[in-house]
């Protein structure tokens, strides 16, 4: 099995100028078809039973803003769910990778510093971002590029090696909110076991999902590509204001939280879009992490320039600025741009490669100089 990433960004990644692509008609039903047996019971829709019949025998699908009103035999706008009767199906008890990475990768720095992670993912994302380095992941349903690839998991086995292996697991590559029921299958059995759970996401879920989830994950990275609603549809196809909620909602609920923003010439670059997404990470918290992440032309956004490392120098000061405290660049500022500075004193507490970590100098979460308290789950 595998699946495209990304050298620098793990995230199903964005799209630039312009709205997102529309679906190709056509192409080949089969590469379109997710295989029969891997349909699974689905939970979060709404108007089952007696309310079903008086909605008019609309059923919504209720774990995404865009809550799908779904007939008999219609799939959602994600393709990897569909109405059966008066119930919904998932086909996300499935997986394409399962990849052990180092939990840098993903990208945690604030997580089991120096861990590994077990990676799954499935076909589909709610997004259809034009520049998508996982497309042929993501886009499943919506481009022959991407034709069904996963195969069943079980929960029991997945847990059964993250636990031997002492892993976390990570949803990565394409959207695990669409996996929302296996991540609440796999969850009592990673708490029994001492196993993390672990979500990179673009955010992009209910409120009620959001809080139905929350219990089981340690950690969540979400994308936050734009500030406000106009430009992030532009971007995504879909509103960021969910996705602002579900941070608060998250933040509320214990999970910890670190934010992912590709940082694209020309469009979300300037000191406005810059300050006001630092803002909305510091009313998060000001030591939550953010991932300032290298855009690379990719899929049908081929024709824009990289992000010159100075714009991402620019941004991290920006960020500061507005108060953040834990701001990276992965790759492009060097070791640097990878350290954890201590919110006390300034020095340096974790040193990191460019995969892994250098020397993690932190004593019980606390700086080894001043004793101030770094935010995270180490
Ligand atoms: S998860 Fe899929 S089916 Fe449900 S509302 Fe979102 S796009 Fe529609």
């Amino acid at each position: 099995m595998s699946t495209t990433t990304s050298p620098t960004n793990e995230s199903a990644g964005g799209a630039v100028a312009g709205a997102p692509f529309d679906e190709a008609e056509g192409g080949d039903p089969a590469v379109r078809r997710v295989p029969e047996g891997l349909w699974r019971p689905a939970s979060f829709f709404r108007s089952g039973g007696d309310a079903l019949r008086e909605s008019g025998g609309v059923l919504t699908c209720s774990l995404c803003p865009f809550e799908c009103r779904l007939r008999p035999g219609d799939t959602g706008r994600c393709h990897v769910r569909r109405r059966r009767g008066d119930h919904l199906e998932t086909a996300t008890f499935a997986t394409t990778a399962l990849h052990v990475h180092p939990i840098e990768r993903k990208p945690f720095y604030h997580v089991r510093p120096g861990s590994r992670v077990l990676t799954l993912a499935a076909p589909g994302c709610t997004f259809a971002c034009t520049y998508c380095q996982n497309y042929r992941l993501s886009q499943f349903g919506r481009t022959d590029d991407a034709p069904w690839t996963g195969v069943s998991v079980a929960p029991e086995s997945v847990v059964t090696r993250a636990a031997n292996e002492g892993l976390s697991i990570a949803f990565s590559y394409s959207e695990p909110v669409l996996a929302a029921e296996l991540t609440l299958a796999l969850a009592p059995l990673a708490k029994a076991a001492g196993v993390p759970l672990l979500w990179k996401t673009n955010g992009f879920v209910t409120e009620e999902a959001a809080r139905e989830v929350a219990p089981a994950l340690t950690a969540a990275n979400v994308d936050l590509k734009a500030p406000g609603d106009e430009a992030h549809i532009r971007l995504t196809g879909a509103p960021v204001t969910p996705v602002v909620r579900a941070l608060e909602v998250w933040r509320e609920a214990g999970v910890w939280l670190e934010i992912s923003t590709p940082v694209i010439p020309g469009f979300n670059d300037d000191v406005e879009s810059l300050g006001a997404l630092a803002r909305i990470l510091a009313a998060v918290g000001p030591q939550t992490p953010w991932h300032l992440l290298r855009f690379h032309p990719d899929y049908r956004l081929n024709g824009a320039p990289p992000t010159h490392p100075d714009l991402l120098e620019r941004a991290g000061e920006i960020a500061r600025a507005e108060g953040l405290v834990h701001v990276y660049v992965e790759r492009a500022l060097g070791d640097r741009g990878r350290a954890t500075r201590c919110a006390g004193c300034g020095e340096p507490v974790i040193e990191r490669r460019t995969e892994g970590v250098r020397d993690n100098r932190l004593r019980d979460g606390r700086c080894p100089h001043c004793h101030v308290a770094v935010a995270g789950c180490w």
